[in-house]
């Protein structure tokens, strides 16, 4: 109830209320109780509603108010105050309510409410997902959430990139990036059975086996064959049991996809996207980076403003391989030409040598994705990661192989499925063109951008191995 029809007044917000002058004018404010402290002539309530870090401090006269009828003002506790907005006596707030009424919406049992204390470690919040929205941590987590991705769909609408939506339901398991979720409704415990003993996908739903996506790329290169330039921004499963501070098995990725893009301006869009991000965070979200900078990291603001001001480095991984070959550093993996990078190999470059974010281009054949455009010398594709201090790749992408013949001879050498691939064969059948694209988890954009530690911490509700309560 926005406006209260008893007293005929509207509901003012605190972020409002915070930035409004005083003038003697009566507010309606709304929210939960923080704090209450005081003494026999006066009591002050920190009432906290969600729209800014900050709470309104609202002050009840005792010579007014009755102990009785605050007694269920206790931390948790929601309330609905009426009151007048004054200049404030008290250092830390400029202005605060002089109560008129404090109504308690909803009572909060000071014996059982989890939050009653400050200070609980991010692993005991993580319990209670369903009530950490209401501490300060997790309320800039979630405004910073909300405003990174606000400004996606802000700079590809700039930009003229169409967004489209790519189905989370997908029959092709050929991406290849990690292991998929089954989607089924065939019957669990007794699934009709071919003649040859094996499970009758033609029974179900869809007449074939399904998953949950991995990745809306496929998809996304088709529609980027029509309307040039468009970006995907939707949930992503992966069944990989990897139980890091990294990976989710329910995340969010962005995947700009772009006809006529090379691989040099697939790493412009990348960096300058990256870039506005980052200085979207900090044009819009001080309160809270100011918070989590004070809270967890130091080094917060100085990191996200050093990102906006230097150009990444760009290698190709051989001269990073021989970057790694050559450092003095102990790796637990060894590098070789050849092999993966391993986030400590990919963290070393960030941090150690470069000091600033890397972007790794044309690495070999054999650990990357089919679809990714063969070098001349044959040994080499023409993807780039983004890597990022304190969290290793944030960016995956490449130049997409738009030849036909060359493709198929991937999809031949990696075991990929050309029968049910026709659909993204056909785009270099008809009108094939030179296109490049990305994929940003957009969690580890959070990560970066809010100092958290764990991406457990910046999803409202995670999901990861043994893990879907909330
Ligand atoms: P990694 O090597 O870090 O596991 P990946 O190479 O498997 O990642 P890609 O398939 O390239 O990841 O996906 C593109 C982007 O999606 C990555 O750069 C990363 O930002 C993000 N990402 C990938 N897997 C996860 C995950 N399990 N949870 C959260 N974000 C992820
Ligand atoms: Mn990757």
């Amino acid at each position: 109830m926005l406006r209260d029809t008893t007293i005929n007044m509207k509901r003012t917000k605190v972020k409002e209320v915070l930035q409004t002058e005083p003038s003697g004018q009566e507010v309606l404010v709304k929210g939960w109780v923080r704090t209450k402290r005081g003494n026999k002539y006066v009591t002050f309530i920190a009432v906290n509603d969600g729209s800014t870090i900050n709470n309104i401090q609202v002050v009840a006269d005792m010579t007014v108010f009755s102990e009785e009828s605050l007694k269920e003002v206790t931390t948790g506790a929601s309330v609905s105050v009426v009151g007048t907005l004054v200049q404030s006596q008290g250092k830390g707030q400029t202005v605060e309510i002089q109560a008129r009424t404090v109504e308690v919406l909803g009572t909060a049992d000071p014996e059982t409410y989890p939050l009653q204390k400050k200070g609980h470690s991010l692993e005991f919040l993580r319990e209670i997902a369903h009530l950490r929205p209401r501490t300060n941590t997790f309320g800039a987590v979630l405004r910073v959430r909300h405003a990174m991705a606000f400004a996606v769909h802000q700079y590809f609408n700039q930009k003229g990139f169409f967004y489209i939506h790519t189905p989370i339901i997908t029959a092709s398991d050929a991406e290849g990036a990690g292991e998929m979720f089954r989607v089924t409704t065939l019957d669990p415990v007794n699934p009709p059975k071919t003649e040859t003993g094996e499970v009758d996908f033609s029974e179900d739903f869809f007449g074939k086996s399904t998953n949950l996506t991995v990745s809306g790329q496929l998809e996304g290169e088709v529609t980027a064959m029509a309307l040039s330039e468009i970006y995907t921004f939707g949930p992503t499963f992966r069944a990989e049991n990897s139980n890091t501070s990294r990976h989710l098995a329910e995340f969010w990725m962005i995947e700009p996809e772009m006809a006529f893009y090379e691989l040099e301006d697939n790493m412009e869009l990348a960096e300058d996207f990256l870039k506005y991000l980052v200085r979207y965070a900090l044009d819009n979200c001080m309160d809270d980076l100011q918070f989590l900078n004070d809270m967890y990291d130091k080094e917060l603001l100085p990191r996200l403003n050093f990102v906006v001001e230097n150009d990444f480095q760009r290698l190709t991984y051989t001269e990073a391989i021989e970057v790694l070959k050559t450092a003095k550093q102990k790796f637990e993996y060894k590098v070789d030409w050849g092999t993966d990078l391993q986030s400590e190999h990919e963290r070393y470059l960030v941090e150690k040598h470069f000091k600033k974010p890397v972007i790794l281009t044309n690495y070999p054949k054999d650990i990357k994705s089919f679809y990714m455009k063969l070098n001349e010398d044959g040994k080499t594709v023409r993807a780039m990661d983004v890597l990022f201090p304190g969290i290793g790749e944030i960016i995956g992408g490449s130049q997409r192989e738009e030849s036909y013949e060359k493709l198929v001879t991937r999809m031949r050498e990696m075991g990929v499925p050309e029968k049910e691939m026709w659909w993204f064969l056909d785009t270099r059948r008809f009108g094939t063109v030179p296109h490049s694209g990305f994929g940003l988890g957009f969690e580890r954009l959070l990560l970066f951008v809010t100092g958290m530690g764990n991406i457990r911490d910046v999803i409202p509700f995670p999901r990861f191995p043994k893990s879907a309560e909330f």
